[in-house]
């Protein structure tokens, strides 16, 4: 099948330009309120995806192990750098269309700001539910088209498409907001059940977030999400999820499947993996597993 474009973030200075240099410590602060609401405080593996450079791993220190996935490797070397190579952390450069792990592997997954990326939303949410355990909770951050400033803008003809239809909108190249009744209907039909909606960052306006202080815009924001299943005009909606539904089970010690033909288990031969089935092999360099089928 046919991988739609990815979004890369290879050698990109994002974590340090947009989250340490850009003051967004309001949207930073405000993500991790809502995390802690929406996350069970424990669990045994945990999956991130598009953990880039680890910012919110830390967030998830009671989980036994954190597999953080991103399509970018010097990410995952920044995420070294910040969290360590301590046996909590396993790193993994692949394909979100393609995760290499066997199916029903996972009790808790997150995604943020990362749904943002992918042109085929849908089909990268079904992958996801497929490594997930049953009742494996799922924590999705995703852009939402129908925020306030999009309906102003539209009400008032500055801004052409429509924020009310159900379709993703394209804003610049591989950036898609979407319609929150849409993901709603993405997950469901994927097997996830939706639990519970919260909206964040409302506050994401240049002018409040320079006149007001940190500490009281996050104090309303956490406010304001707490009326996120009722409507959703906020520029982020997080959203807990739960795998319905049965899911494989795990054979043994079994962990990474072949993301090119799905055989499993994988012969690990350092510095190699390497399929037994379609012959296809991985890398493993400096504590990284590089399952990315079309980069080498
Ligand atoms: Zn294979």
């Amino acid at each position: 099948m046919e991988t739609p474009p990815i979004c890369d973030y290879e050698g990109s200075d994002y974590q340090q330009r947009f989250w340490e240099a850009g003051g967004r410590e309001y949207e930073d602060a405000a993500e991790e309120v809502a995390l802690r609401r929406l996350l069970p405080p424990s669990g045994k593996i945990l999956l991130e995806l598009g953990a880039g450079a680890g910012r919110n791993t830390p967030r998830y220190a009671g989980y036994h192990r954190v597999v953080l996935v991103d399509y970018s490797r010097s990410q995952l070397e920044k995420a070294q750098e910040h969290l360590g190579q301590g046996s909590g952390f396993t790193y993994v450069a692949a394909d979100v269309y393609r995760l290499p792990f066997v199916g029903g592997l996972f009790d808790g997954a997150t995604m943020i700001r990362t749904l943002h990326h992918m042109a085929d939303a849908r089909r990268a949410l079904a992958g996801v539910r497929r490594v997930m355990q049953k009742d494996g909770v799922f924590i999705l951050e995703y852009a939402n088209k129908q925020n306030l400033k999009a309906v102003l803008r539209f009400m008032v003809g500055r801004q052409r498409w429509s924020p009310f239809t159900p379709e993703p909108v394209e804003f610049t190249a591989l950036n898609f907001d979407f319609h929150p009744a849409t993901v709603r209907r993405w997950l469901r039909a994927s097997g996830f059940g939706v639990e519970r909606q919260l909206t964040v960052s409302h506050f994401r306006m240049g002018l409040i977030k320079r006149n007001l202080p940190l500490g009281l815009l996050v104090w309303m924001d956490s406010l304001a999400q707490l009326s996120g299943d009722l409507w959703q005009l906020s520029p982020s909606v997080f959203v807990r999820c739960r795998a319905m539904g049965a899911s494989d089970p795990v054979e043994g010690n079994a962990f990474f499947c072949c993301p090119a033909c799905g055989h499993s288990p994988l012969a690990d031969t350092p510095p190699l993996i390497s399929c037994p089935s379609c012959h296809s092999s991985y890398p493993v360099e400096g504590g990284i597993y590089d399952f990315r089928v079309n980069s080498h």
